[in-house]
């Protein structure tokens, strides 16, 4: 996985770390998936149309959870494309969160107040069938070194932005030596106070929680949060808890979003399920987003009137703290909207 601004550097590296080499042989290739999971053939034909809406991509570790031959395993239903995807759903559009709106610098997306989101990187280590970033322009917003200095620019001369976001794609997709530079370049605009990493990878491939990861991490003057992006508590293994121990340890505050998704984590006991894993993990859970209007993803809708009936009897199983807060993102609104 390179950024376009460091094919030219990386020429003459060491060999690639072990979480990149898991990331390029992961699968990409929807007949390969259902071989190796054991998926009748009657799928292939909805799989191929999905697949070319929105390739596939789905790496060893990550599959190494989803049971064989069982087609509703709710981490198989994240990443197995679906004829369902090539359906027109009315309200359903390309960017429904009107990020083009908001983008003063390549790379740069500023909606709130006291928060800028950088897209660190383009790719990701899995392809969610959800993703409300399946039709993002990648390729207009994955600044070269020297292209984020507007970026850079636009937060020197910002003053009342305390907060960078690493977003993309999933920034840990970037590489250690691009993310330390960037990170380097944000520490030295003093009113930044706080580095927030929105990333899926320490659960998809828990190996990119390595040295190289938490050298420029544990070192940075920054504070610290990583929001990882789990929906179901099968996606929780050993290795992942391993991973988050790693992130603590070195100072990051771990909290978790989920989408609240039909067929994957509609049910009350789920839910729970999840809270009380993600906390074993020790992480807490924070927001549960009703999906983004994303065309292509009209199937793992759950209405906001369920949504809402799930939440008040999630309550009724757990404490405060392992309760995430039920959230829509609306265009054009100063925060998160709660439901
Ligand atoms: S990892 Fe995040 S950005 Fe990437 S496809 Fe999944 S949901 Fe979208």
């Amino acid at each position: 996985m390179i950024v376009a601004s460091d094919k030219h550097e990386r020429f003459n590296e060491a060999p690639s770390p072990t979480w990149q080499r898991q990331l390029s042989s992961a699968i990409r290739d929807p007949h390969e998936l259902c071989q190796r999971l054991g998926l009748s053939e009657a799928w292939l034909p909805g799989a191929r149309k999905g697949h070319q809406l929105f390739e596939v991509c789905v790496p060893d570790a990550y599959l190494s959870r989803i049971a064989h031959a069982t087609p509703d395993d709710p981490l198989l239903r994240q990443v197995l494309p679906l004829g369902d995807e090539a359906v027109s759903a009315i309200g359903y559009v390309t960017d429904p969160l009107e990020e083009a709106e908001h983008r003063p610098a390549r790379g740069l997306i500023h909606k709130y107040a006291g928060r800028v989101l950088l897209i660190a990187s383009p790719n990701c280590a899995i392809n969610c069938r959800y993703c409300f970033r399946r039709h993002f322009p990648y390729s207009d917003n994955s600044p070269s070194r020297a292209e984020w200095q507007d970026a850079l620019q636009y937060l020197r001369d910002a003053p009342s932005i305390h907060e960078a976001i690493l977003s993309g794609g999933d920034p840990l997709a970037a590489n250690d030596r691009q993310l330390a530079w960037l990170v380097g370049e944000l520490e030295k605009i003093p009113h930044l106070k706080r580095l927030r990493i929105h990333t899926r990878l320490p659960v998809v491939i828990p190996d990119r929680v390595d040295s190289a990861l938490l050298d420029w991490l544990g070192t940075t003057r920054l504070q610290k949060v990583m929001v990882l992006h789990i929906n179901h508590a099968n996606e929780i293994d050993q290795a992942v808890i391993d991973a988050c121990t790693r992130l603590k340890a070195a100072g990051v505050t771990l909290l978790n979003q989920s989408v609240l998704l039909r067929g994957i984590n509609d049910e009350v006991e789920t839910l729970a399920t999840l809270s009380e894993r993600l906390f074993e993990a020790g992480v807490l859970p924070y927001y549960l987003h009703v999906l983004d209007p994303v065309q292509g993803a009209a199937h793992f809708d759950v209405p906001d009137d369920e949504a809402r009936t799930i939440v008040t009897q999630l309550r009724e199983h757990l404490p405060g703290f392992l309760m995430p807060r039920l959230v829509r993102e609306v265009p054009g609104e100063a925060s998160k909207t709660p439901l």
